[in-house]
């Protein structure tokens, strides 16, 4: 078996200099593949230059982060379109919107989005989400932009029963991370009855760590303890959890 790590920033700076321990550790709990979100234009070498170091299990995405988008957001989407046609891009990411901290560019985080989702659909790339107190917003902009080319991952899936049915309905995948490790977050009951065809792993690292690493910086290793925790919730063995979460993340990114 292995594991499938859909969301993990490895390639930030502060990661450099452990990066090949990480790896090493990662690879001894069995986390075999990286899908790397890009959050803007500084990032985006460190992404590349990251999956060109470990060819056969990091895969880069563009795109622009939802906080990330201000006034110049225009100019950011302008320096990230120019890579998406570059070396291996695997999916548009991480998009979507954010008003966790303020509104003040709601309407530019609309349009920054629908911009990288058509820039998915001309590509037949997936679409990787970023969701944070923006559910309605969101919805309304997928269910505007849905056509059989659109699919994707909503990422750090943390919301409710009847939210996480919605985005089934609309053909995209649920990325489950640390959080549902937390106790009180009501995440494990929100997907119980979910089947695991329409789940990835993901460990967002350096954020959200598991239990028992709560607090701590994340890292793709910890995915195992989100696997765990998975077999647990929907009462099936470690292997059947890794098997259909890692042919769901290979179905979606095609690598
Ligand atoms: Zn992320």
């Amino acid at each position: 078996m292995f594991l499938a790590d859909t969301h993990t920033h490895l390639y930030i700076p502060e990661m450099r200099e452990q990066i090949g321990a990480m790896m090493h550790r990662a690879q001894h709990n069995r986390v075999q593949k990286f899908y790397l979100p890009n959050i803007d234009s500084q990032s985006v070498p460190d992404v590349f230059s990251l999956c060109d170091l470990y060819p056969t299990t990091c895969f880069p995405m563009m795109g622009l982060h939802p906080c990330s988008v201000n006034e110049k957001f225009e100019e950011e989407l302008t320096f990230i379109q120019n890579y998406i046609d570059e070396k291996r891009v695997i999916a548009i990411g991480e998009i979507g919107m954010d008003l966790y901290w303020d509104k003040i560019f709601i309407e530019e985080q609309k349009q920054a989005f629908r911009t990288q989702i058509n820039w998915a659909k001309a590509r037949k790339l997936p679409i990787v989400i970023h969701c944070r107190d923006a559910f309605d917003e969101i919805y309304e902009i997928l269910v505007a932009e849905k056509d059989e080319l659109l699919k994707g991952i909503f990422h750090c899936f943390s919301g409710t029963e009847t939210q996480a049915n919605k985005i089934i309905e609309l053909g995209f995948y649920l990325g489950i991370g640390g959080v549902l490790t937390y106790k009180n977050s009501g995440l494990a009951e929100a997907i119980k009855n979910i089947d695991l065809k329409h789940i990835v792993l993901e460990t967002d690292s350096p954020y959200l760590s598991p239990v028992p690493h709560r607090g701590k910086p994340n890292e793709s290793s910890y995915l195992l303890h989100v696997a765990e925790k998975l077999s647990d919730v929907k009462n099936c063995s470690l292997d059947e959890v890794a098997k259909i979460t890692s042919q769901n993340a290979i179905a979606i990114f095609g690598v």
